[in-house]
């Protein structure tokens, strides 16, 4: 086959609180020019030699967000992501400040460095030294890594056409295996809606629904049910919305999040200062399986091309080949970054520096985030089990290492056991720990 010559652009919009990005493709160029002047004549100015001038700093106004929507209107057929422009610019209140950045490559730190200026701008900070804060906390970070990630944007992951499709996971293609069933990157019971992917076989897709998947959503239930995450749609009604049954407890939310214990024996003891709770769940979980499907979702979301540095990772992942120590996964609680759809984030590590993982996760689902190594990979030489190997990997994730409350837990056990979880209520305070 030959290959036709493909014109592309890409754009890109930095506001402080969001990111967006689009490129378009086509062999042609008449059409790109067109799409291209269409975008840019809502941003540009002329100058006094009524020349062209795009200011790349920017203001929102009324009018951008009429002109953004009409450009979406012409586009979105052949642009089906350029919706997410158009709450990217309804999220946006009237003057806050943002960047257009057409046809521009930028690393990123640059990026970074962009957004210090618009919260600099909008808090009235000191941008040098607000930049040079975010270089001491990200610095050796952005020098190692590239990174990105996904979340409450829809994207859809991997080849369209089912024929030419390769499952990431078993390697088959659709002559050996099928592709019907909509697979999810991030577990959909997890309350991921938005994030799909097309390179995961319905075999793979069912085995780990019914495998590791399982073990991550019975260990997440407690926050699934607090703060009513919507899982799958099934039938009529709201629908969705999870109970959380253990051996000794139910615990629901319909509007209230209500706690019941099956006998008086199991209600909590109330001391002077606390209430301890022992929730016991219903089903036992392998801790292993936790672990197996974050790997799962991070190669779900990395570009295929890394892929071939996790052979082994998948092997273990699919349980043909079995490990007994696994590093530990680091968890901590943070209402900061609260997350009502899963997020993800990946780390790729981009040089040749091997006393830090190749392959590093942060997942967050709501007030939970996980830090953890991709383990297996090819790329690198230690296996980050020794405590001095792990603080290396910590102490370069300094936005990690700065933040307080982290507690690192061993998933290694790959047994059945039984699922306790331990609540703590303080009585005078509202704080509830696990
Ligand atoms: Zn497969």
């Amino acid at each position: 086959m030959q290959s036709k010559k493909m014109y592309s652009y890409q754009i890109k919009f930095i506001a402080l609180e969001d990111t967006i990005g689009f490129e378009l493709k086509s062999p042609n160029e008449n059409e790109v020019e067109e799409f291209v002047y269409d975008i840019i004549s809502i941003f540009a100015t002329v100058d006094e030699n009524d020349r062209p001038l795009i200011i790349s700093l920017q203001n929102n106004s009324l009018e951008n967000k009429v002109e953004i929507s009409n450009f979406v209107s012409k586009y979105c057929e052949k642009l089906p992501q350029l919706n997410a422009l158009k709450a990217f610019f309804n999220k946006l209140k009237d003057d806050d400040s943002f960047f257009f950045l057409p046809n521009i490559k930028m690393e990123l730190a640059e990026s970074t460095k962009l957004r210090d200026y618009l919260r600099a701008l909008k808090e009235g900070l000191d941008f040098e030294e607000l930049n040079s804060q975010t270089t001491e906390l990200f610095g050796d970070l952005m020098d190692n890594y590239t990174l990105g990630g996904v979340g409450d944007k829809r994207v859809e992951i991997g080849e369209k056409n089912k024929l030419h499709r390769t499952c990431r996971f078993c390697d088959r293609k659709s002559d050996l295996t099928t592709f019907d069933s909509k697979a999810h990157a991030i577990s959909e019971a997890l309350g991921n809606k938005t994030i799909v992917l097309y390179e995961e076989c319905d075999e793979c897709n069912k085995r780990f629904s019914e495998t590791i998947e399982s073990d991550i959503v019975q260990y997440l239930s407690l926050f699934r049910t607090i703060y009513d995450v919507k899982g799958k749609n099934r039938g009529k009604g709201k629908g969705g919305s999870k109970k959380f049954k253990g051996k000794n407890f139910d615990l629901k939310n319909n509007g209230n999040v209500e706690l019941s214990f099956q006998s008086e024996d199991d209600r909590p003891i109330k001391n002077d200062e606390d209430y301890n709770i022992k929730l016991e769940a219903e089903q036992p979980i392998i801790s292993q399986n936790i672990y197996k499907a974050l790997c799962k979702y991070y190669l779900s979301i990395i570009d295929k091309k890394h892929l071939k540095h996790f052979k082994k990772t998948i092997d273990w992942i699919n349980g043909k080949i079995e490990i007994d120590r696994l590093p530990k996964i680091a968890e901590m609680t943070s209402y900061h970054s609260f997350a009502m759809q899963p997020k993800l984030t990946y780390f790729l590590r981009k040089t040749e520096d091997k006393e830090i993982p190749f392959a590093i996760g942060e997942f967050y689902f709501t007030c939970k985030i996980f830090a953890f190594i991709i383990p297996l990979c090819s790329q690198d030489d230690k296996n980050f089990l020794e405590e001095i190997e792990y603080k290396n990997f910590w102490k370069t994730f300094r936005h990690f290492d700065k933040t307080k409350g982290w507690v690192f837990n061993d998933f290694s056990n790959n047994n059945k056991r039984d699922f306790t979880i331990n609540l703590n209520f303080e009585l005078k305070g509202k704080k509830a720990s696990k």
